[in-house]
């Protein structure tokens, strides 16, 4: 008997038209969890390195998380992995909403994609029952839309659905998969999508989970509710007011946007407006907000509300969350209201709100230097609100110029040369970051920005605070309960972490404690993303209701398997370690560890190469970012050791 997870994956190979339910190894299981973990493990074992994304023999995996459809609250992402058009590495983007324990509900752990449909189609997956359906109708539709589309036809309301929009038809590099309540986003997953063939995956599940221990569980379960309450009563002060709670950004419940609008970059990353926020701007801004925003609504089995259902007069009802409404906003220099406009059609197109906005920013910007030229706007309103509406458009149906555009900054500049190259200015692995230009270099968002593979900060943060108290009284304050460190010392390092002076970034934290904080970090979310936790419950916000105590015990009630922390710490680290050796098998080396240039104005390249040297060893990797040998048996993956050597990657003496 399998518990927590069903033991079986759905195999479906387009070229051929054929479709098998096959059992799954629980050794893996015990070795990498399930969800990001065992994903990686298929990439790095049946799609070899030299595999082109858009090719029929790169795989596309949907995976729930080993807890995803348990009564844990939160346990409900589905982790889409394959290889990134954009980044050319492993892509891992994560989706909440109701697929994933749907999915599981259905009898599967995961269904992998290999080969590419001839035509568009669909994939109905109903308990036993899985098809491949003809979804030439819905060409050409909005990602909501194809949604409402299926289920009619289906006549299955409940059912859930993954679509692509226009965007991942076209395989914009950018387009996300949409499913309602959430999107993969990043990382051009939806291309792949479209690249397949494959308009949506429609699931409906009415089977059971087992669970090992289930009254244990259930124990554990409504411990994390509680915990939840009391800190709903109890927010964090000190904090800006979007970190003081739990949850993913909550920026539907959210009006206060004093933060982001004066610390983020407007346009293409390149304006910060200091005094941009005050009284009039609030009210204004907090009345679009209410008169759009229907409805606050969660993702499956959570209490915390961080989407809701957004109707503008004129246009489609869709669902908003987390932090579209201001990227499109600031990046046209503009206001809330047209954020809300330009987010549904995005939406329905499928793409990823973080990066479209600023490759149209970087558009116009180029046009203004003379690089793009009028030719290349031909037909363009000249409004501003229009020409990003225009841009879009082109965009998503790659005409024109949206068809280099469609590619991303870093692939249109090398594109259109000229000196394009410099407005791509907020890249890193080819792919864009947040808008964010800071002054003083901090050492901790140093490292998770050059070393992250997920390529979306916000899932990479968390836990540690993201500068320090300024007295010594609210330092005390936060750590007197703060029961989610993994070690003692963490207290220390906050207590001692200053505004000014020698105990300041960017020299403290040290090197040393640098490193150890996004460990931690960097473990909670690996953990998450194989567990199918939303990370905004665990491992984003500051103190959360999961974290690395409670952890072994949910496992071990859910799965039957023998957890402690040592043991979970062991599966973190095998499957970062193994994230990280497939992308080295695609070339990633130290050189591609790099934030842009200009992300903060004081830069310190001695301590930087100290930071990365020092994260490098603490992983048991070598000097270019490589695990060596030695860490690779520990972690009991000599077969990945072994593949190394023979490309020439490691040699033999390489510890
Ligand atoms: S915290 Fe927010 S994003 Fe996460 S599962 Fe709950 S509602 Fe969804």
């Amino acid at each position: 008997m399998r518990y927590a997870e069903t033991g079986f994956n759905l195999e479906i190979d387009l070229s051929r038209g054929n479709i098998e339910r096959v059992e799954t190894d629980p050794r893996l299981t015990e070795l990498h969890l399930g969800g990001l973990g065992t994903n990686a493990k298929i990439l790095w074992d049946r799609v070899p390195p030299e595999t082109e994304p858009f090719s029929p023999d790169n795989l596309l995996i949907f995976s729930t998380g080993l807890l995803g459809g348990t009564p844990a609250t939160g346990a409900n992402r589905t982790i889409v992995s394959t290889y990134s058009p954009q980044t050319l590495l492993m892509a891992y983007s994560m989706m909440g909403g109701f697929w994933a324990p749907e999915l599981k509900y259905a009898g599967y752990d995961k269904v992998i994609f290999r080969g590419k449909s001839p035509n568009l189609i669909y994939v109905w997956i109903n308990n036993d029952k899985v098809e491949i359906r003809d979804a030439s109708h819905l060409k050409g539709k909005g990602a909501g839309e194809t949604a409402e589309l299926i289920k009619q036809e289906l006549k299955e309301p409940n059912a859930q659905v993954a679509a692509i929009g226009l965007a991942g038809e076209n395989r914009v590099y950018t387009a996300s998969i949409e499913q309602g309540r959430s999107s993969a986003s990043r990382l051009g997953v939806g291309a792949v999508m479209g690249d397949k063939g494959i308009k949506a995956i429609v699931v409906r599940g009415t089977k059971d989970i087992n669970l090992a221990r289930p009254a244990e569980y259930m124990e554990l379960c409504n411990e994390v509710l509680k915990y939840i309450k009391v800190r709903e009563e109890h927010p964090v002060p000190g904090v800006m007011t979007i970190l003081q709670g739990l949850g993913s950004p909550q920026e539907m419940k959210h009006v206060d946007e004093e933060w982001h609008t004066q610390n983020f970059m407007w346009g293409n990353a390149r304006t910060r407006k200091k005094d941009y926020w005050n009284k009039e701007v609030e009210e204004k801004w907090k009345e679009t907000q209410e008169n759009v925003r229907k409805r606050l609504i969660s993702c499956y089995n959570c209490p915390m509300k961080c989407g809701a259902i957004i109707s503008v007069p004129g246009i489609s009802t869709y669902m908003m969350k987390c932090f579209s409404k201001l990227t499109y906003t600031m990046a046209a220099y503009s206001d809330l209201d047209f954020g809300f406009r330009i987010a549904q059609r995005a939406t329905e197109y499928g793409v990823d709100g973080f990066s479209t906005p600023q490759i149209m920013a970087f558009a116009f910007e180029l046009k203004e230097a003379s690089i793009l030229t009028d030719a290349d706007f031909a037909g363009c309103p000249s409004d501003n609100e229009g020409k990003f509406f225009w841009l879009l458009d082109r965009i998503v149906r790659r005409e024109g110029i949206g068809d280099v555009l469609a590619n991303g900054t870093h692939w249109a500049a090398q594109k259109i040369g000229k000196g394009a190259e410099a407005y791509a200015h907020n890249n890193i692995k080819k792919h864009e970051q947040l808008p964010l230009k800071l002054g003083m270099l901090n050492p901790v968002y140093f490292l998770m920005y050059a070393t992250g593979e997920k390529i979306n900060i916000t899932q990479i943060e968390g836990q540690f605070p993201q500068s320090p108290f300024p007295t010594m009284e609210e330092r005390e304050e936060f750590v007197k309960d703060w029961i989610q460190v993994p070690d003692e010392k963490f207290k220390r390092y906050l207590l001692d972490w200053e505004l000014r002076g020698e105990r300041s970034n960017p020299y403290y934290p040290t090197v040393d404690m640098s490193v150890d904080i996004v460990d931690w970090q960097e473990k909670m979310h690996y953990i998450d993303d194989a567990l199918g936790v939303c990370a905004g419950l665990s491992s984003f916000p500051l103190k959360p209701p999961y974290h690395i105590h409670n952890y072994p015990h949910l496992i071990s009630s859910a799965t039957g398997i023998d957890m402690d922390e040592a043991g979970l710490t062991q599966a973190y680290k095998r499957n970062r370690t193994l994230v990280r050796a497939i992308n080295v098998r695609r070339g990633l080396r130290r050189a591609d560890e790099k934030p842009p240039e200009d992300h903060w104005k004081k830069r310190f390249p001695e301590l930087e190469e100290k930071l990365l040297d020092a994260y490098y060893k603490f992983k048991g990797w070598n000097h270019d970012g490589i695990p060596t040998k030695e860490t690779l048996h520990d972690l009991g993956m000599d077969y990945v050791a072994e593949d190394l050597q023979q490309r020439g990657i490691i040699n033999n003496e390489q510890g």
